[in-house]
């Protein structure tokens, strides 16, 4: 069994090789662990290898574990869907959210800061491969909630974000991965107003083909942590 240090450094590696294959410098690509269901222990022990940005999908978890691991600098985004009546903790917990998919959550989200007096970063979740199953904003959908998004002053907007189609080859992803960033460059020339930097995409088995394909945020989680337990 390796070590959650050791699966880091290998992670770090293969960012590194990928950006390199891309032309990209690696410190343009965030990695965060995808934390859900693992406990703040192991949390703590990827922060004390040196990750300090992590991943939650669901509110209740992520403010327990944030006040487990208070003494932490630790940077935290929502990866997870977010329901409307958790608008009002998510924003004390969250320093990005990534899931926008709808115009209420982005309202919602919106009146919570306001009463916080600051601003929220934001990724917008695009559905590329148009699965019924799956959250996010349809591509043909997108410009209207980016035009929302941008009308919400307690809001930043950073980019995208993608959980695409599950593929065995992750060859079969690239697609995927490189609509995103179409669609990011596309919406960028729509809106020169906004700056949409972040490509949240790529997971443990296909994210070095996320960064070919212009990833700034990866999201991994068994190959750093090994398996999920059940519950956390
Ligand atoms: C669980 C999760 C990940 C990480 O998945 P792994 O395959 O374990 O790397 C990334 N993004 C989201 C949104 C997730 O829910």
């Amino acid at each position: 069994m390796m070590t959650i240090k050791e699966r880091l450094t290998q992670i770090r590696e293969k960012i590194e090789k990928a950006a390199q294959k891309a032309g990209r410098a690696p410190e343009e690509i965030k990695l965060l662990g995808a934390s859900k269901t693992q406990p703040p222990e192991k949390i703590r022990e990827a922060f004390e290898a040196g990750l300090s940005l992590f991943g939650e999908n669901y509110v209740q978890e992520a403010k327990k574990k944030k006040e487990a691991l208070k003494d932490l600098p630790i940077t935290w985004h929502l990866i997870g869907y977010l329901q409307r009546n958790k608008a009002k903790d998510a924003v004390k917990i969250f320093h990005m959210i990534e899931t926008i998919d709808r115009k209420v959550i982005a309202s919602e989200l919106a009146k919570r800061v306001q009463k916080l007096g600051k601003t929220l970063p934001v990724l917008i979740e695009v559905n590329v491969g148009g699965e019924e199953t799956k959250a996010g904003v349809l591509p043909e959908d997108l410009p209207f909630l980016i035009e929302h998004v941008l009308s919400l002053k307690e809001l930043k907007l950073s980019g995208l974000m993608t959980i695409p189609p599950y593929r065995e080859d992750p060859e079969e992803v690239r697609p995927f991965f490189a609509r995103l960033r179409e669609l990011r460059d596309a919406m960028q020339e729509k809106f020169p107003e906004a700056d949409l930097k972040e490509l949240s995409m790529g997971m443990s088995h296909d994210f070095h083909i996320a960064i070919e394909e212009g990833a700034t945020i990866v999201r991994v989680g068994t190959a750093l942590f090994g398996p999920r337990p059940k519950k956390a």
